[in-house]
Order: C-alpha cells, then sequence, then structure tokens
C-alpha cells in the first residue's frame, strides 16, 4: 500500500525545465500560470490539481524531490498555492533523487511514520534517477512521467 507520493518539479508538474531561472517578482497569468519579470512563462499541467487533492483526501502524505534552489520552488509553489498539498518540500541545488528520498524517509521517521521503500511511490519525467533510488533507498515504486502514465491522475490508481 502506498502511504507518500514523491514528485519530482520542472517536467513533472509543470512545464518549465528548470524554475531556478525564475525571476521576482512573479505574477499569475491564470490559476495556473505563473509568468516572471523577464516573460518566463511555466504552465501547470493539466489534472496536477486535482490528482494532488484527491491524493490528500485518500490520507495519502505527498513529498517534492527536486533540483532547484529552495527558495525559486518555495515561491513557485506558493504562486499556484499549491504549497500547502505537501507535507515535505525537499528541494537542493544537486541533481541526486536518491540523497533527497533518502532525506525525505529520515524526515518522516523524526515524525513518527516509518516507511518502507514499498510504500513510496516516486514519479519523475527523468528515469535516470531510478537506478540510484533503487539501489540506494530500495524498492521504492517509480513511475517514468509521460511514459509509464501520461496523466496525472492515472496517479490515483496505483495507490
Ligand atoms: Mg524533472
Amino acid at each position: 500500500m502506498i502511504k507518500l507520493v514523491i514528485f519530482d518539479a520542472d517536467k513533472t508538474l509543470w512545464d518549465h525545465y528548470n524554475i531556478s531561472e525564475f525571476q521576482d517578482p512573479l505574477t499569475l497569468a491564470g490559476r495556473d500560470v505563473v509568468v516572471d519579470s523577464k516573460g518566463r512563462t511555466l504552465s501547470l499541467f493539466p489534472n496536477v490539481r486535482k490528482t494532488l487533492e484527491e491524493l490528500r483526501r485518500r490520507g495519502v502524505r505527498l513529498a517534492m524531490a527536486t533540483w532547484n534552489f529552495p527558495h525559486k520552488t518555495d515561491k513557485v509553489l506558493k504562486a499556484l498555492e499549491l504549497y500547502d498539498y505537501f507535507d515535505l518540500i525537499v528541494s537542493r541545488d544537486y541533481p541526486y533523487k536518491f540523497v533527497m528520498i533518502s532525506e525525505i524517509i529520515r524526515e518522516f521517521r523524526k515524525r513518527n511514520l516509518n516507511l518502507k521503500p514499498e510504500e513510496i511511490l516516486f514519479v519523475d519525467d527523468r528515469r535516470a534517477h531510478f537506478g540510484n533510488v533503487w539501489i540506494y533507498v530500495g524498492k521504492v515504486n517509480c513511475l517514468e512521467m509521460w511514459k509509464d502514465i501520461s496523466d496525472h491522475l492515472e496517479i490515483i490508481s496505483k495507490v
């Protein structure tokens, strides 16, 4: 049974490949579109909001593991009003998802929730991360966005 879903951000939740480039001030152009001061634009993918809502409704914990400067991730999530959906946001200036996932597991343990790797679902648009997750973390369930699934709503049927 899946107790925690961990999401990548860039190209998984939204269409921009690197939100660390975004410069203040951020403005909204519609509920799901963020524009930075240089005109860079990010659009949330369809059904992301609905999927996060439904997972929470079912009592699944949500976390993020993203290679971005933490203050940039926080700003974008707050602009989209998605920040509060996540129990934990791990945003680091390095690409090692297995390190971030280990950190997430440790943090939940501190909160008295012991998660087995099999109880975790990790969603990322880059399959390249999965090998190290399996080697260093264990049998985490991994989904490659746009390959294993093409709509975020499909995640709901996996939990
Ligand atoms: Mg990505």
